[in-house]
């Protein structure tokens, strides 16, 4: 018998990105009707026609939300479309990218060694993550230079990790490892590769499609990508994914109801966005490579840029990601002050991946706690600012930076 229109499932997994994001998770049958777009729940509790389904429900041999903390069809919705994104087995959403990332690691250590090779260029919180959570409850931490592949061998030999974390592009020198390399050194020490992919987005790779184990986002970045929300989110392969579920269940990291609704708004644009911030990206890159005032740009799109060979082989043609880091020409901590005081349109403020263009300064944020010296070591000076392009006019930001330049 021919099916209904209502009862045809949509292959979503065939589709391209932009239509997974418009389209994965919505439109689940409630009773007679179809809610065209996912309804935030707000229910902490599930209640059953009989005992005998809350039974089965309880014992998870049939879907369906009993307690928010273990499932929530508003963040069951969200999961199912970045999962689709990605191209994972699962998901779960978190209350931040911190949560998501703490949540990740645990997996990914769950019956392994208790070990963990961390890329050296990594997220500031991430950093005090591993060494003020992990370490001190006994999990060994050690840092290695995931561009240099050879030295990551050379750690991974050493440390025996159950865990290689890693960002597929750093903050805020926007250094690429190779994923696929990466993973093949990962699975050959039988640990589980973890990548961090809030700065490239599933628009730019997709971790797990390469080899990864684990993909994790800061939801609160280009995904929600409107400086509303702040998320996480884990998606797995097949074999992590119920001990993901059970740490979930278990450790209650949720990501409530409204945040769900907000972030799969957000992501409904999210590839419009990207694309749009990807090439304002670039207009502002090469404007600013050719002020003199500008000593050096740190770019993925850049030709010169240290991992352009991985680059070229890793993303898409004219999508190098949204985030241009520039070093001012003589400049110290007083310069930049003044030069970013001086801006009207770009926004002095943490965080990144939001329709306005933001601008940061990693000596007095992200990398505050480190000493001089291991920033010098680390490449990140004092003349550094770091620049998330947003979705404006380029030639707006572009005067905004020339006139704050001066
Ligand atoms: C912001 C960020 C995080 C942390 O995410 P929160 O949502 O702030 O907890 C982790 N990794 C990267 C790369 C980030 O940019």
């Amino acid at each position: 018998m021919e099916k209904k229109i209502s009862e045809m499932e949509l292959e979503i997994t065939a589709l391209k990105i932009h239509t997974k994001a418009v389209h994965a998770g919505d439109r689940k049958k409630l009773g007679s009707h179809i809610p065209v777009t996912t309804p935030i729940y707000t229910a902490s509790a599930y209640s059953y026609d009989s005992m005998e389904q809350l039974d089965r429900i309880f014992g998870q041999e049939e879907e369906g939300p009993c307690y928010a903390r273990y499932d929530n069809p508003s963040a069951a919705a969200l999961e199912e479309v970045v999962c689709a994104l990605e191209g994972g087995h699962g998901a779960l959403a978190c209350g931040s990218g911190m949560a998501a990332l703490h949540m990740a690691v645990m997996t990914a250590l769950t019956d392994r060694r208790k070990s963990i090779v961390s890329a050296n260029a990594i997220y500031g919180a991430t950093t005090a993550m591993l060494m003020n959570v992990f370490e001190p409850s006994g999990v060994s931490v050690r840092f290695a230079d995931v561009c240099d592949l050879d030295s990551l061998r050379a750690a991974v030999a050493d440390a025996k990790p159950g865990c290689i974390l890693t960002e597929s592009i750093s903050n805020p020198l926007l250094r690429v490892g190779d994923i696929g390399k990466i993973a093949e050194i990962a699975g050959a020490a039988g640990a589980a590769l973890v990548v961090d992919n809030t700065f490239a987005t599933p628009m730019i790779l997709r971790p797990l499609e390469l080899g990864a184990h684990i993909s994790v986002h800061s939801l609160t970045k280009y995904l929600a990508g409107h400086g509303d929300v702040m998320g996480g989110v884990v998606v797995t392969d097949e074999q992590h994914y119920s001990t993901l579920r059970s740490l979930g269940r278990t450790i209650g990291p949720v990501l409530g109801p409204f945040e769900c609704y907000l972030t799969m708004r957000g992501i409904k644009t999210f590839p419009l966005r990207m694309e749009r911030q990807c090439a304002n990206a670039c207009r502002v890159a090469s404007w600013l490579s050719a002020h003199p005032k500008v000593e050096k740009v740190h770019f993925t799109g850049d030709p010169a840029h240290p991992d352009a060979a991985t680059i070229r082989r890793m993303f898409p043609q004219g999508m190098y990601g949204a985030v241009v880091s520039f070093e001012i020409r003589g400049a110290g901590r007083e310069e930049i002050f003044r030069f970013m005081d001086a801006l009207k349109l770009v926004v002095r403020a943490t965080s990144l991946g939001d329709v306005h263009t933001m601008m940061l300064y990693p000596v007095m944020s992200s990398h505050r706690e480190i000493s001089p010296k291991q920033r010098e070591r680390m490449g990140i000076r004092d003349s550094l600012v770091r620049l998330s392009v947003g979705i404006e006019a380029p030639e707006d930001v572009i005067a905004d930076l020339e006139q704050a330049l001066g």
